[in-house]
């Protein structure tokens, strides 16, 4: 397929890397980015022009919008507009229905398993649009990741993800108050890690990637972590997750207590630039206790 790609920082670059390696013919744009291997066009415009999809992979659902505003003219009809972004459901909305008007089709896919995940062509994709636009795009997600579900009609996607991720924060959260309330108790962490991880305490959190180091499988813990998925992604989505709770009327008392500790972890508490599962450190005793 002629695809163009538009944005290609730390996840884009290595996705148009492996649509390129399946054959596929990539016309790329990033106003900051100029990724080896990549033909790169003049404007998001040019890269659009003529492709049979345009893939986006951008920082939040403003730029989105802007990017797709200057987009949808250059498309042909016909040719889908797939976002793969992280971004609030509103802004995947209103970007479908665009493309719509315009006699273009649109889905929503934003993906998890992060910047590994995108190098190594096993990402998850979420896709939010019709059956039609899911069947065109299919071949890019099997060339970029391993699995792609059709969640429904726009903005599914980005439900799923952000659903998926308040859930993420808060069980990380949850975790992380148990071993330091274990630490407190004299309870040896791995002793709590072979109890829990086969209790109902369970969780992803706990069992692929124990924010506890030396305990459990290898996870960024044991690499003083380093990301892994930035705490401060974490709180995009729990922001996001926020944002659409409220707009849709949704009580998560969780999600927001979530989003609140993330955020002062990020901004007033060292968080920034360390993987999420750092959050352990907030809980902890100090070295005297
Ligand atoms: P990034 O900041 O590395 O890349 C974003 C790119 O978009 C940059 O290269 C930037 O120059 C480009 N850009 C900005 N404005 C643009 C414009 N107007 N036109 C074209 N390009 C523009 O971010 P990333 O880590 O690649 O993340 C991209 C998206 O994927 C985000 O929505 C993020 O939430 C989501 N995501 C990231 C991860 C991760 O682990 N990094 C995991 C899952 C999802």
């Amino acid at each position: 397929m002629r695809v163009g790609f538009i944005g290609l920082g730390n996840m884009g670059a290595p996705m148009a890397a492996n649509l390129i390696r399946a054959g596929h013919e990539v016309s790329g744009f990033d106003p900051v980015a100029r990724p080896a291997g990549v033909t790169m066009a003049a404007s998001a415009a040019e890269a659009a022009r003529g492709a049979d999809a345009v893939v986006t992979m951008l920082p939040n659902g403003a730029i989105l919008r802007a990017v797709a505003a200057e987009v949808i003219p250059a498309m042909a009809a016909g040719a889908v507009l797939c976002d793969c972004s992280t971004v609030d459901v509103a802004s995947a909305r209103a970007v479908a229905a665009a493309a719509g008007a315009a006699g273009l089709m649109a889905i929503d896919a934003p993906v998890s398993g992060g910047v590994g995940g995108a190098a190594a062509g096993t990402l998850t994709f979420m896709a939010g649009g019709s059956d039609e636009a899911f069947a065109k795009v299919r071949p890019l997600f099997e060339a970029m990741g391993r699995k792609a579900v059709h969640c429904g009609g726009p903005g599914a996607g980005q439900a799923a993800k952000i659903c998926n991720n308040m859930i993420l924060g808060v069980t990380m959260i949850a975790t992380c108050e148990a071993f330091a309330l274990a630490d407190r108790l004299g309870l040896d962490r791995q002793k709590m890690f072979d109890v829990v991880s086969t209790s109902s305490g369970q969780s992803w959190s706990l069992t692929a990637y124990c924010p506890a180091p030396g305990v459990g499988p290898r996870s960024p813990a044991d690499e003083g972590y380093r990301p892994g998925f930035a705490a401060e992604l974490m709180l995009k989505d729990l922001g996001l997750s926020q944002e659409a709770a409220a707009a849709a009327g949704a009580e998560t008392p969780m999600g927001a207590l979530a989003a609140e500790l993330y955020r002062r972890f990020v901004e007033e508490e060292g968080g920034r630039g360390l993987d999420f599962s750092a959050i352990l450190r907030r809980f902890e005793p100090g070295p005297q206790a």
